[in-house]
């Protein structure tokens, strides 16, 4: 197998690495890949920051490994590699009736990244993780077997790998269970939230299958937390969906494109365009779903220095006062980009290092600007000082000792993982960096 060396970055653009990198178009050459030597996947880079990353190593790009392996129209199972992305499975599946249960917020993630991540959607509260609709996974490991593993056969291993930030091999294919759809329509009502208070509130009332919030993260005083709550649920209408045109952001913006002035506009205009008695639209699933994919490679609108995202979830108990308080450092700071979301999340996790807890998590981006750095560091010490977590598929500045204390199954993680992987030979940056995989 031939190896390139690459320079490559995350979604945020602010972390890089060198490395060697496989593209293996068939699972034998995968295997072959593994008798030279094993190395850690890569999907489509859609996590933020050093999960994909292998600075002075070598990395397995997935993203040719992209069939349908099965499908069974009556059940609504589906086999297929790991290099599928979720936009494949949807726009090839829902025509047919069946949607993935769980999706995360861009669509060019592939089922591979999905697993390793353990990730979330719009319905967290109601339907859990990714990996809790996971059947089998069919897992490529450092001693070049390959072994199925599901929720009861190999448990452990199976756990390990569902957000286990690829530390168990190479996930080669899995079998999901989708879910039932009818339309390529979902309808959306969207409604004010003027404070945080009446935001969390209408959150924890909603009893929509979706849910999700747009938080301006510019507003101070009365308005702190004031934002735009979807819920949504789909539909049986049989009208086409109407997909907006896709638009590409040709060059790295200028630092004032996303200015405190400008985003503070922006948010003023985009909260006032809801009118104060909500409203109802239909929007194609896509549109629901994956909002920015429209725009190809929308993170060069943070210029040629990247930007950081910060995404924590914090328990219900301590969910308002921290959230008040990050907020208020927020705009104070007037760093925060107009990407910023709130949502409610469940119990359900797949993993032992699965991220979502039952309470809210905050997800916002900030333009790598000076203190930008320092004030993710400071949401970071309140998320763990509140019992909350950060996201490995969007960090890059947390501290192995902050992390140790946000996931309470990190030693069974590591127990399984590092007797999977003895050589460590799925090591990253970001494992690195969080000492993840414990002492040697
Ligand atoms: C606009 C946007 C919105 C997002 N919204 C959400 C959201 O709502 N919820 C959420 O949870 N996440 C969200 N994310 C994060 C994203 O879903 C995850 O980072 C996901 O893991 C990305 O998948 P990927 O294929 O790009 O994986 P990569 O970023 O390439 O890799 C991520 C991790 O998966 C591992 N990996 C990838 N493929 C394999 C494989 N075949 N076998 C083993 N390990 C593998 C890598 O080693 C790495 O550790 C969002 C990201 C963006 C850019």
């Amino acid at each position: 197998m031939r190896w390139n060396e690459m320079e490559y970055t995350g979604w945020g653009r602010v972390l890089k690495a060198k490395a060697q990198v496989a593209r293996p178009e068939k699972p034998a050459a995968l295997k072959d890949v593994f008798t030279e030597t094993p190395a850690p996947a890569i999907g489509a880079l859609r996590s933020y920051g050093d999960t994909a990353l292998n600075d002075a190593g070598k990395v397995v790009n997935m993203t040719r490994l992209d069939r349908f392996i099965g499908f069974d129209a009556k059940s609504g199972v589906l086999e297929a590699e790991g290099g599928v992305t979720i936009t494949d499975i949807l726009s090839t599946f829902a025509p047919q009736g069946w949607m993935p249960a769980v999706m995360p917020g861009t669509g060019f993630a592939t089922l591979g990244g999905c697993i390793a991540n353990d990730v979330h959607g719009k319905n967290h509260h109601g339907a859990g993780t990714f990996g809790e609709h996971v059947l089998s996974i069919d897992l490529l490991m450092a001693d070049g077997e390959t072994r199925t593993l599901t929720p009861k056969d190999n448990k452990n291993l199976f756990r390990a790998t569902v957000g286990g930030v690829g530390q168990t091999g190479v996930i080669v294919s899995a079998k999901i269970q989708m879910k039932p759809c009818s339309s390529r329509l979902i309808q959306v009502d969207e409604r004010r939230a003027n404070g945080l208070a009446e935001f969390m509130e209408m959150l924890k009332a909603s009893t929509a299958t979706y849910c999700v919030g747009w938080i301006d993260a510019t507003a101070k005083g009365d308005s702190l937390g004031r934002g735009i709550l979807e819920e949504a649920e789909l539909t049986s209408s049989q009208m086409d969906p109407k997909l907006r045109k896709s638009r590409r952001v040709p060059m790295d913006a200028p630092g004032f494109a996303l200015s405190p002035p400008v985003v503070r506009q922006f948010n003023k205009l985009y909260f006032n365009r809801i009118p104060a008695e909500g409203r109802g639209v239909l929007r194609s699933l896509e549109d629901f779903f994956f909002p920015l994919d429209k725009i190809h490679d929308w993170n060069r609108l943070y210029g040629k220095r990247g930007f950081h995202q910060f995404q924590c979830v914090l328990p219900d108990a301590t969910a308002e006062e921290t959230l008040l308080d990050m907020l208020r450092r927020i705009s104070r700071a007037g760093l925060a980009s107009p990407l910023a979301v709130l949502k409610r999340t469940g119990t359900g996790q797949a993993g032992h290092l699965t991220f979502p807890m039952q309470g809210f998590t905050l997800a916002l981006d900030f333009a790598n600007a000076p203190g930008a750095a320092e004030l993710v560091q400071e949401l970071n010490r309140l998320t763990a000082s509140a019992g909350g977590r950060v996201y490995f598929a969007k960090d890059s500045l947390a501290t192995a000792t902050e992390v140790a204390g946000m996931y309470p199954d990190l030693a069974d993680w590591q127990t399984v993982v590092n007797e999977a992987d003895p050589a460590r030979a799925f090591e990253t940056d970001l494992t690195r960096r969080l000492n993840l995989r414990g002492a040697k």
